[in-house]
């Protein structure tokens, strides 16, 4: 069955979460215009304690818009985000919250542990407790060794891991993550996400944005996707497959030549690929292949996929994601 785009957007908020603990992030309606253009059209959304969301949507579906506003970089239309219960507006209620920005913003010409002592004090940390925090996070980006080398030295996924622990060294309860793997080869990429999971494990809320649809679907507890400025799904990965996909496998087969007519269960996306969908892949598969081998049909390659957050993004947004 297909639903449509906005049949599975927002998941609704959990009585216990309200009742128990306040929510790290509750957003109301949110809209933000850029002149006579609307980049977020009544966004709402929520983020429990220590729940790590992967927040994602086609490029200028207003992802970094969103970011910018939860942290206060950016002016909102209309709308309210609260953190931990309490509005941004509020003083002191920043404190709770990180933000590691798109672009990478460390100082090349200090050293790892220059840098972060220096976003150490500008959240407000002195003496002993800065030097505490300044260990922990060389420990924890793996860079004890490299502490005292200049940045400008660095690799891209080292410099990357650097410019996230600046974002923490207050140990904010809740971290904002814009692409903080972008342009990272997989092994960073790996070792940014084991990190992230740790702070997740530690108790911190993590949102980010990110164009690596494998890892938002194994590292994140839920998935955000918006589109136009608006959410369009929030759930699980499997809530999300079961609200548009299903869990149906999907083969597909090349042939070899040019078919004359589709077979029977087969859609035919090029004259020589079928595609064929099914819940029950043992039983159909070999009556498929003994249907088409009826038919004079000769198989050149077979491939099962199962439903991932892949089909998911572009069954409801139409669109690949692309870095
Ligand atoms: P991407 O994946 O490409 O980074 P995004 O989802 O982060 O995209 P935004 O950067 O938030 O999208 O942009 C949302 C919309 O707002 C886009 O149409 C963009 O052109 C517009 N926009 C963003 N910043 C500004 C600005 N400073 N002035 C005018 N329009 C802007």
């Amino acid at each position: 069955m297909s639903l449509s785009p906005r049949s599975c957007a927002q998941e609704t908020v959990p009585e216990k979460a309200v009742s128990e603990k306040p929510l790290a992030l509750e957003i109301h309606d949110l809209r933000k215009s850029y002149g006579a253009h609307e980049a977020l059209r009544g966004i709402s959304l929520h983020i429990r304690p220590a729940e790590r969301i992967a927040l994602l949507g086609p490029n200028g579906a207003g992802k970094t818009t969103l970011i910018r506003c939860i942290s206060g970089r950016t002016e909102t239309s209309q709308g309210t985000i609260k953190l931990f219960g309490k509005s941004i507006r509020q003083p002191n209620a920043s404190m709770q919250l990180g933000v590691v920005p798109q672009e990478l913003a460390i100082y090349s010409d200090l050293t790892a542990r220059e840098n972060l002592e220096c976003f150490g004090r500008l959240h407000g940390l002195r003496g002993r407790k800065l030097q505490e925090r300044v260990l922990w996070a060389l420990k924890w980006i793996a860079l004890e060794d490299r502490a005292d080398d200049l940045t400008s030295q660095f690799s891209g996924g080292m410099k990357r891991r650097v410019n996230i622990a600046c974002g923490v060294m207050h140990a904010p309860g809740i971290l904002l993550l814009d692409e903080p793997t972008v342009g990272v080869d997989p092994q960073s990429r790996q070792r940014i996400f084991d990190m992230l999971d740790q702070l997740s494990l530690e108790g911190t809320s993590i949102l980010l944005t990110t164009h690596h649809l494998e890892e938002a679907e194994q590292r994140s507890d839920r998935i955000i996707i918006i589109d136009h400025g608006l959410v369009i799904a929030d759930g699980k990965i499997d809530q999300l497959i079961d609200q548009t996909i299903g869990r149906h496998k999907q083969v597909q087969l090349e042939i070899e030549g040019e078919l004359n007519a589709i077979p029977e269960n087969f859609q035919a996306t090029e004259p020589n690929t079928l595609l064929g969908f099914t819940h029950n892949l043992a039983d159909d598969l070999p009556l498929w292949i003994q249907q088409l081998t009826e038919m004079g049909v000769r198989i050149k390659n077979l491939e099962v996929q199962s439903p991932s957050l892949h089909h998911v993004f572009l069954h409801l947004t139409g669109r690949e994601l692309r870095e």
